[in-house]
């Protein structure tokens, strides 16, 4: 069952990239277990409920930056 927390699939383990750290504008396939089936090929910025960290990302890739400023 799919709940876990929603992600990008760039910072995703089941995102099959054979880069160390992925781009958005990359497209590789879903490996999730329960998505495999569809044989998703989705884009590095795309995401899901099924998202689990990638190995070697920290979890701080994830959390939103803030917006930038603006001076006047
Ligand atoms: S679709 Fe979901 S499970 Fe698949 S790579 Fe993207 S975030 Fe991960």
């Amino acid at each position: 069952m799919i709940n876990g927390n929603w992600g990008h699939c760039q910072h995703c383990r089941y995102f099959a990239s054979l880069a160390r750290i992925p781009l958005a504008g990359e497209e590789a396939r879903c490996l999730q277990p329960e998505l495999s089936r569809y044989d998703l090929k989705v884009f590095g910025a795309s995401g899901c409920k099924a998202f689990e960290l990638r190995q070697g990302l920290s979890k701080e890739v994830e959390e939103p930056t803030a917006a930038p400023h603006l001076s006047m």
